[in-house]
């Protein structure tokens, strides 16, 4: 029982284990896979950012050289007419005009201002090659946008730092564009932090965040960066795509996985534990088949056959006796069938001391005098007589061992008529046969099954009664269905028959009710049998 318990909860959890254990590991796999392409689109868009950055840089140059290739006196109105060009021309550069003296000067917009000394203070950072740049600067225009100024040679480009941030993204990923020489913030998305996101430039995007993954990128020409920002765990919600595309195979892995283990553990391991705890528990059943005389249907006597129930399904004896064979649980089992036997037919048998009932027993009871020690002692005192316990083995149990042959005597001078069992179908010459001495054959049912057929096969029949009447001894037919069989049965001088034409294997309480109704018809059918049917 312990063995059982521990059986049944290794059974569960390896099945548990075999079920949960790979959607785990896919959840895992499919958690790292999407933070990784999360990662690598971040990285991706960031590159897309820095380009960005870098083509308004671009386009800042490209108009100032423009606004220099007109010659002429500062503010004439040839310059300013190539100033209006510039600004309609590049779409980044809002305004584009002349300065001088710490003032602006003049633009298309703002017109000629050189006498109204509107200051223009020093760039907050000069590169190499000759550019001023003013970060935040105050439009003339107005009182609340600051712009990034870009001058050269007195000329001097106005762009809107929002141009460096604005691109079309479905996931609204901030981004803010960085002067790598000074650290300064050029331009930042709306609503964001500066702080937060210059912090992620200065660790390169490696900052630990629970609710944020980073990315930088840098220009290779130009001193320009970018910090890009995401939410952990969503980038364009490929997310459940993902998880859902591995949580499927992680199914499909865990029920074949799950499947094979479940059929290895109740084939292999639960079905012969289960068995030995049914038959310690006494959860096995007997039933009892009739065999009657041909002559006259009368019921002479029966043969006990094993019946076990699992979980409300009949499992077939042709199975678990073969299993009980090979476990080493065939003796236990044959002595549960006689003990429940004796039990259940004892007053049928001591009232009516010609009926008998046949036991079929298996090789390991037929090895040693133990099983018929046994049964001597359960009879004693119970006044059933020794020929009325029969036992049938089947050719293949009892050839080829030597003891047996002793065995087989044993039973017989103590009194037990042996049956050979499913006659025919082993593979025994008659001359070997005859060395063995037993009292009846009982012809198997798949020659009497062919019997009233005009198969080729239905020759066979008369050869195996020949056979039988041969070695003198008497005959029972096994699986009659019909009268015919039974007729023909009868004409060739076999005495009894058993089958579902006479009546199927019943319990114990049951075939009493059936006896007594088989003792009024029996004489009934025989007449109806002997009309000539073939
Ligand atoms: P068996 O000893 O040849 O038993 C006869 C089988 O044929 C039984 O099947 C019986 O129900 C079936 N049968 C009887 N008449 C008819 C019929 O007219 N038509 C058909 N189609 N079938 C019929 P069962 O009970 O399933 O037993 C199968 C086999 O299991 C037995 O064959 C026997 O070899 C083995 N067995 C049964 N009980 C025991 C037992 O207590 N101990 C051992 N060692 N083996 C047993
Ligand atoms: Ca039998
Ligand atoms: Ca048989």
């Amino acid at each position: 029982m312990i063995k059982r318990l521990t059986l049944i909860s290794a059974s569960i959890a390896l099945g548990c284990l075999a079920t949960i254990g790979p959607v785990l590991i896919s959840v895992y796999v499919a958690s790292k896979d999407a933070e990784s392409r999360d990662r690598e689109e971040l990285r991706e868009f960031a590159n897309k950012a820095v380009m960005r950055a870098e083509l308004v840089t671009y386009q800042a140059f490209a108009a100032l050289s423009d606004l220099d290739r007109i010659p002429g006196p500062v503010c004439s109105p040839d310059r300013l007419h190539q100033a209006a060009r510039v600004v309609y021309n590049y779409r980044y550069v809002q305004d584009a005009g002349a300065y001088g003296d710490g003032h602006y000067l003049c633009s298309p917009l703002l017109g000629d201002i050189s006498t109204k000394n509107i200051a223009l203070p020093p760039p907050d950072y000069r590169s190499a090659d000759g550019y001023l740049v003013w970060f935040r600067q105050k439009s003339p225009l107005s009182d609340v946008r600051k712009d990034i100024q870009i001058g050269r040679n007195g000329n001097y480009v106005s762009v809107d730092s929002g141009s460096y941030v604005d691109l079309i993204d479905p996931a609204r990923r901030p981004i803010a564009a960085i002067q790598i020489t000074t650290g300064t913030l050029m331009a930042i998305s709306p609503g964001v932090d500066p702080a937060e996101m210059l912090d992620a430039w200065k660790y390169g995007g490696d900052v630990k965040s629970d609710q944020w993954y980073y990315a930088v990128a840098q220009s290779a020409t130009r001193p320009l960066g970018v910090v890009v920002r995401s939410p952990r765990g969503s980038v364009l919600g490929d997310w459940p795509k993902v998880l859902a595309t591995w949580l499927a195979v992680g199914v499909v892995v865990a029920a074949a996985f799950g499947w094979l283990v479940y059929r290895r553990i109740t084939r292999q391991l639960s079905f012969p534990a289960t068995l030995e705890w049914a038959i310690a528990r006494r959860k096995i059943d007997v039933v009892y088949q009739p065999v009657v005389r041909l002559a006259d249907g009368e019921c002479v006597g029966v043969e006990a056959l094993v019946r076990w129930t699992l979980n409300g399904r009949a499992i077939s004896p042709d199975v678990f006796v073969r299993v009980a064979e090979d476990n080493r649980l065939i003796q236990p089992l044959t002595d549960l069938v006689l003990e429940k036997t004796l039990a259940q037919l004892v007053s049928l048998l001591v009232a009516n001391p010609a009926f008998y009932v046949t036991i079929n027993v298996s090789a390991e009871d037929l090895s040693s005098l133990r099983f018929l020690n046994r049964l001597d002692a359960s009879l004693a005192g119970t006044g059933i007589a020794p020929q009325q316990i029969r036992i049938e083995a089947t050719e293949r149990s009892f050839m080829n061992h030597d003891t047996t042959r002793g065995v087989i005597a044993a039973f017989r001078a103590a009194g037990h008529p042996v049956y050979i069992d499913d006659f025919g179908t082993g593979y025994s010459s008659l001359a070997y046969l005859q060395t063995f001495e037993v009292d009846v054959l009982k012809i198997d049912k798949s020659f009497v099954d062919t019997v009233v057929q005009e198969s080729a096969s239905s020759v066979v029949a008369p050869h195996i009664i020949a056979m039988a009447h041969e070695l003198n001894v008497e005959i029972v037919a096994e699986g009659v269905e019909s009268a015919a069989q039974a007729a023909w049965l009868r004409e060739r001088g076999v005495q009894y028959g058993q089958g579902w034409y006479y009546a199927k294997a019943m319990a114990a309480q049951e075939l009493v009710r059936w006896i007594g109704q088989n003792r009024a018809q029996a004489h009934t059918r025989a007449s109806a049998d002997s009309q000539p049917t073939l």
